[in-house]
């Protein structure tokens, strides 16, 4: 066997982790592809499959995306589904603050209480029955358990605290 064929068994066995080779040992190799047929063909198949592979992975990503999508959809819905109750609640507090004068803060809590029955309230049914429909058992308790300190709880603790 003389050096020549020596070059070209191990360069057989070496072109598969071209990439992955010192610098010296790289160039050898590809001196020697450029002078054999077999070693240039297994060369250029490698490299053609080394361009399909980040297709592939292109593919792949295609079909995680819509899952993806439908995460991010769904925590936006979730998200949104809070800023609702908070908008509402704010709105409630500054009309029940701004309409009633600081001296008499029972008014100002049964405003406060009215808001939430006039327009949290319904809200929230509404809210509630949309949970039901497109999210899991678990968030509609933390929802209903919200909403229902919220709606009976939530005046009266305002109350104590003044
Ligand atoms: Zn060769």
């Amino acid at each position: 066997m003389d050096d020549q064929e020596k070059i070209h068994l191990l360069s057989q066995e070496l072109i598969p982790i071209i990439d992955d080779l010192d610098e010296e040992t790289k160039q050898i190799v590809l001196e020697h592809i450029e002078e054999c047929d077999k070693c240039k063909k297994l060369y250029s198949e490698m490299v053609d499959m080394d361009k399909e592979i980040p297709e592939h992975a292109y593919d792949e990503d295609v079909e995680i995306k819509p899952l993806k999508k439908l995460v991010q959809f769904n925590t936006g819905l979730k998200l949104l589904l809070i800023a609702v109750r908070i908008i509402i609640l704010f709105y409630i507090s500054y009309s029940s603050f701004r309409f009633h004068d600081l001296e008499s803060l029972d008014q100002m809590i049964a405003a406060f209480q009215g808001g939430i029955l006039l327009f949290y309230f319904p809200a929230a049914v509404f809210l509630l029955v949309f949970t039901f429909t497109f999210f899991n058992k678990k968030w509609l308790w933390i929802s209903l358990t919200a909403d229902i300190i919220i709606i009976f709880l939530f005046g009266n603790i305002l109350q104590s605290f003044i």
